[in-house]
């Protein structure tokens, strides 16, 4: 998928374009500034199609207070899950790590970023480090205290993710010589075992945490567009039922932080692709109106001698993941009421959120971790 324009770039062209107007002596009436879009500054949804309308949580998380004295990471939860005292989990943010490679603007010393995976320009000490303060924080946010030696017992797996349908169970036996050398590959987890903790790695692609409440039972899944094409959400449920007996009423979902449909364009082969899997693909796809500086000051610039609506100035096209992952659930079995979203945009939300698409792919992973309580 192409890359997205930065904001930098369009206000170094539109510098550009301004400077040669003027060396031909024509310089440009007052012009009122275009309002930016939500999160890169050009990219805003087409107004009279009412589709101006930040993402707003219908399950708003509740961020845990750190001290002032160590910030500590930021975890955000799900506030109907906490009432579960063996149930751990959380999605993670930037803040309160020790990476300074992705952090923009001034480093201060102490003050790192939360980079939760082994990315190339990150150091590998760091990552592990953010990976503890990541588990302790987890711990020490249920009602239950952390009791000493508890965090040792908590093993974090993760997958070596590859965008696929693909769902695993983990082992029974849980301790630090029984994980794999190498990561399974997939992009599901269930697990039933005490002190699993499973975990999914993103930076704009959807996290999906699955509880069975009665039985005890955790599932996390990974849902890019290719993963959500696979119906890796409804195929883990799915698992759940047939393999482990979960019934639909006790079971409850949370989908974490992910791009959302204001900045996620994608191409006219992806509409095919969800077209020929899902009836409802048409409610998926949005087609929005991306604003261009550079066309907003100079149209003329512009003008093409085609017909109207066959120039490349149209609308680009925008998928709802979060939403998409939302009616495989919902098919699943899973109650509309005990389907929770924090609809936050990590597009959007870059400088809270770890984004690929709004960086540029230079950025750090956020975890997404569901787990029970050793
Ligand atoms: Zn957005």
């Amino acid at each position: 998928m192409p890359a997205k324009k930065s904001p930098q770039t369009d206000r170094a062209r539109l510098q550009e374009l301004d400077a040669l107007f003027r060396l031909g002596g024509l310089v440009h009436s007052p012009h009122k500034k275009a309002a930016p879009g939500p999160g890169n500054g050009i990219s805003a949804r087409k107004k009279s199609a009412g589709m101006v309308k930040q993402p707003q949580g219908d399950s708003m998380p509740a961020p845990k207070k750190p001290s002032k004295q160590n910030p500590g990471p930021e975890i955000l939860c799900i506030p109907q899950w906490t009432k579960y005292s063996w149930l751990v989990h959380g999605f993670s943010t930037r803040s309160g790590g020790v990476s300074t490679v992705y952090q923009p603007g001034v480093r201060k010393p102490g003050c790192g970023e939360l980079n939760l995976g082994f990315t190339a320009a990150d150091s590998r000490d760091n990552v592990e480090r953010n990976r503890e303060l990541f588990v302790q924080a987890l711990l020490g946010g249920a009602a239950q205290k952390v009791r000493p030696g508890q965090a040792k017992k908590v093993q974090l797996r993760l997958l070596r993710q590859i965008h696929s349908g693909l769902v695993h169970r983990t082992s029974r036996c849980v301790n630090e010589n029984s994980g794999p050398a190498e990561p399974l590959r997939g992009d599901g987890w269930i697990a039933t075992e005490p002190g699993a903790l499973l975990g999914i790695q993103t930076a704009d692609c959807i996290p999906v945490l699955v509880v069975d409440v009665r039985q005890r039972i955790v599932a996390a899944f990974h849902a890019g567009w290719r993963g959500t094409l696979a119906r890796i959400a409804e195929r883990g449920v799915g698992r759940l039922r047939a393999e482990f007996g979960s019934r639909p009423r006790d079971l409850t979902a949370a989908i974490g932080p992910g791009i959302g449909p204001c900045c996620y364009s994608v191409g006219e082969e992806v509409r095919m692709e969800f077209a020929s899997q899902f009836c409802y693909a048409d409610t998926l796809f949005e087609e929005v109106f991306d604003l261009d500086p550079i066309k907003e000051k100079y149209p003329m610039l512009f003008l093409t001698a085609r017909a109207p609506g066959h120039s490349n100035l149209g609308p680009s096209l925008h998928l709802n993941l979060a939403e998409a992952n939302r009616r495989q659930l919902l098919d699943a079995g899973i109650a509309q009421t005990k389907i929770h979203r924090l609809n936050l945009c990590t597009a959007c939300g870059k400088n809270r959120f770890f984004s690929h698409r709004a960086e540029q792919g230079f950025t750090g992973r956020m975890l997404s971790a569901v787990g029970i309580r050793p």
